[in-house]
């Protein structure tokens, strides 16, 4: 598996580091963001290392990442009321930590340009 070990995110993804898990599968973990956003701000990570979206990501992995954005938004039951669902990739998206993730937000109305 094609983990990094000076990875924060691959390390939370494979439970090197525990966190606050709101769904698992054998290809992503979803995690509560530690500077949330919102009442619900959940980051969907896939285990193995890839820098952004445009990182060659087996399509695969970016269908496990979805689903798994739709599961942690039916577990933290913001399907009706409305969520978003975010990737920030490079410079210009302010990407802070070089591992691939999906930012979930809900739980309030979301009218800022996040993120
Ligand atoms: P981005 O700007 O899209 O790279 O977002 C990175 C997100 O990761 C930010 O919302 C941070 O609050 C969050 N974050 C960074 N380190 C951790 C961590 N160890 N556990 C949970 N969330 C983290």
């Amino acid at each position: 598996m094609a983990v990094h070990d000076d990875c924060i995110f691959c390390k939370i993804a494979n439970h090197v580091i525990e966190s606050d898990y709101v769904y698992e599968d054998d290809l992503v973990a979803a995690f509560r963001d530690m500077s949330p956003l919102a009442p619900t701000h959940v980051l969907v990570v896939p285990k193995d290392h890839y820098a952004d979206l445009d990182d060659g990501v087996p399509a695969q992995t970016a269908a496990a990442l979805l689903h798994a954005a739709e599961e942690v938004a039916k577990a933290e039951g913001i399907t009706k009321s409305g969520f978003r669902v975010v990737s920030n990739s490079g410079a210009d998206a302010g990407q802070a930590v070089g591992h691939l993730h999906l930012h979930v937000l809900g739980g309030r109305r979301l009218t800022d340009d996040f993120a």
